[in-house]
C-alpha cells in the first residue's frame, strides 16, 4: 500500500494504467459539483511541491518491480498540475522506466506557459471542460475566485497548438446545467474551432458532491453527440458507463454467453480474450463493464497485463 501510486487499474483508453496522486486528497482549484471525491472546503489557487518528490520516486521504482504498466497516470484525488514538480516527474519516468505517460487535468492551468511546458513530455494529455460561458463555468466547477473560463478556454488552445501526443478532452454533461441550447452552440463553435480530434461524453456515474444531479440519459448524451457532429466536430464518443444492457447498442446475449463460458474454463488476458471472441478492446467493454457490475468476473492483475476470471 502506497501514500501516492496507486492501482494498477484496468482502462478502455490506457490499458494497464499505474496511477499517481501528486498532491493530498481534495487539493483542487475547482469544487464541481460532480466530484466523486465530495466536495472540498477550500479551493487551492498556488503551485507548490504538494508532496515529497523522492517519496514518489521511491514509491514507483517499487511498484514498477511488480508491475508493468502500459501508462503512468498523472491524476487523483486533486488536480494534479497544481503540483510544480510535475514537470521533473514526467521527465524522471520517462528517462527511467518503459512506461509511456498520461496527464489528467482539470485544464484550468493550460494558459501558463510553464504548466503545459511541464505537460508536454507526457504521451497522452486527457483535459476536461464543462463550461464556455462564465456563468456555466462558475455552476458546475465552483472555482476558485481567481480562475477564468475564458482562461481554460486559452489554455486549450495552447495545448492543441503546443503538444504533439495525443490529447482526448472530456464533457462532463449535467443535464439542465450544461446542456442548454446556448451552452450546447457555444460548445460547438469552441471545439470545432479547436480541432482535437477525441471528444469524450460523460456523465455521472457515482454519487456527486451534491445530491440534486442525476446521471445525463444515453438518449440525451448521444443527442449533444450528433448536435456537436452536425457542427464539424470530429470524433465524439460517449464515455458514460453502462447502466443495463438494454441501454447498449447492439448487446448480444450470445457474445455475454460465449465470454462468460470460455471464462468458466480459465481465466484470460484481456487482448486473448478479445482475439478469440473476435471483438475490438472497445466492443469487448461494453460486455465486461455489465458482467464486472453484476460481480460475475472480475480483473485480476497477473505476469503484467490484466486477466479476466469467472466468480
Ligand atoms: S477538478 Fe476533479 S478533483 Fe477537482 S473538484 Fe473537479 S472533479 Fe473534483
Amino acid at each position: 500500500m502506497y501514500k501516492h501510486v496507486f492501482g494498477p487499474v484496468p482502462s478502455r483508453r490506457l490499458g494497464v494504467s499505474l496511477g499517481v496522486d501528486l498532491v493530498e486528497a481534495k487539493t483542487c482549484n475547482l469544487n464541481c459539483i460532480y466530484c466523486e471525491c465530495g466536495g472540498n472546503s477550500k479551493t487551492y489557487s498556488e503551485r507548490g511541491s504538494y508532496v515529497n518528490v523522492d517519496e514518489v520516486k521511491e514509491e514507483l521504482k517499487s511498484a514498477l518491480k511488480k508491475i508493468k504498466p502500459d501508462y503512468i497516470t498523472f491524476s487523483g484525488s486533486g488536480e494534479p498540475t497544481l503540483n510544480s514538480d510535475i514537470g521533473t516527474l514526467i521527465r524522471w519516468v520517462k528517462e527511467n522506466t518503459d512506461s509511456k505517460v498520461a496527464v489528467i487535468t482539470n485544464s484550468t492551468l493550460l494558459h501558463f506557459d510553464e504548466v503545459v511546458e511541464d505537460i508536454l513530455e507526457a504521451d497522452v494529455i486527457m483535459p476536461s471542460l464543462d463550461a464556455i460561458s462564465e456563468e456555466v463555468f462558475i455552476q458546475i466547477n465552483r472555482p476558485h475566485p481567481s480562475l477564468k473560463s475564458e482562461d481554460i478556454l486559452k489554455g486549450l488552445v495552447k495545448l492543441s497548438e503546443k503538444f504533439k501526443g495525443k490529447i482526448l478532452l472530456e464533457v462532463f454533461i449535467v443535464e439542465g446545467v450544461n446542456d442548454t441550447p446556448q451552452e450546447l452552440k457555444l460548445f460547438a463553435e469552441f471545439l470545432k474551432r479547436l480541432g482535437i480530434e477525441a471528444i469524450q461524453l460523460n456523465t455521472l456515474a457515482r454519487p456527486g458532491a451534491v445530491d440534486w444531479i442525476v446521471p445525463a440519459t444515453f438518449k440525451r448524451l448521444n443527442e449533444i453527440k450528433k448536435y456537436f457532429e452536425s457542427f464539424g466536430v470530429l470524433g465524439v464518443e460517449i464515455i458514460k458507463k453502462y447502466k443495463s444492457r438494454d441501454q447498449i447498442e447492439k448487446y448480444s446475449p450470445e457474445g455475454e454467453k460465449l465470454i462468460l463460458n470460455m471464462l468458466s474454463k480459465r481465466p484470460y488476458a484481456l487482448e486473448e480474450l478479445c482475439e478469440m471472441v473476435g471483438e475490438k478492446k472497445e466492443e469487448l467493454y461494453k460486455y465486461l463493464e455489465i458482467l464486472e457490475k453484476e460481480s460475475k468476473i472480475e480483473f485480476v492483475y497477473m505476469e503484467g497485463s490484466f486477466f479476466l476470471k469467472k466468480l
